[in-house]
């Protein structure tokens, strides 16, 4: 009796260690790259962070077929005077533009139901986060034509599993950094949430359900 519980316990505490530490390592694999903005990209932060905003950018409406250079989607943020605190790239790459003691410019005007204190001010009390990704034909026709959309390949639109997985590392990291930040949906929305009238990010094809906070 004694043996045979060894022999099913000792290979069962054997595997059970190889998957914890392959989960560790996989956690250390994802590469984190620092990509700083310029300072006039964001302001010092005095607010409580409560929430976080998952947005999508790319440069589909100027190169449809290479919409995910890196250095075009900087010159973006740049030129338009606009940052995120992180962009998460297709191969789960996770790029770090601001720090997370500072106000990004991301959020824009929009309002949260029962926050009127929020009202056109969610980047005071936020952390937000790019994924590289394309919508929809219909959730694109504002920044682009048809033909434009027309030209991109299939597998850029949408995301990828290594950017879900990213952004479950990140989140991660960001609840324990922040507890003030609820870990559920009320606290983890969507651009599109936040500013329904004006965004389409990050849309339809962005799978909330992969996240690992509460509904
Ligand atoms: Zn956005």
């Amino acid at each position: 009796m004694k043996n045979s519980f060894l022999v099913i316990f000792v290979p069962c505490l054997f595997v059970l260690g190889l998957v914890i530490s392959l989960a560790i390592v996989q956690e250390h694999k994802i590469p984190i790259k620092n990509l700083y903005l310029p300072s006039q990209n964001s302001k010092i932060r005095t607010k409580v962070v409560t929430h976080v905003l998952i947005h999508f950018i790319s440069d589909a409406a100027i190169k449809p077929q290479n919409p995910y250079n890196i250095q075009d989607i900087y010159r973006i943020f740049v030129n338009t005077g606009t940052s995120s605190h992180y962009m998460i790239a297709r191969d789960g790459t996770i790029y770090f533009l601001v720090g997370e003691n500072r106000v990004a410019f991301h959020a824009g005007k929009g309002e949260l139901p029962g926050l009127p204190t929020y009202k056109n001010k969610m980047n005071e009390y936020s952390i937000g986060i790019e994924l590289l990704a394309i919508g929809t034909r219909n959730e694109m026709l504002p920044v682009m034509s048809e033909k434009t959309y027309n030209l991109i390949t299939a597998k850029n639109i949408g995301y990828t599993d290594a950017q879900y997985r990213s952004l479950n590392i990140l989140l991660n990291r960001i609840f324990k950094r922040y507890p003030s930040i609820k870990r559920d949906r009320k606290h983890i929305i969507g651009h599109d949430e936040y500013a329904p009238d004006r965004k389409q990010d990050p849309g339809n094809l962005f799978d909330w359900s992969r996240l690992k906070v509460l509904s």
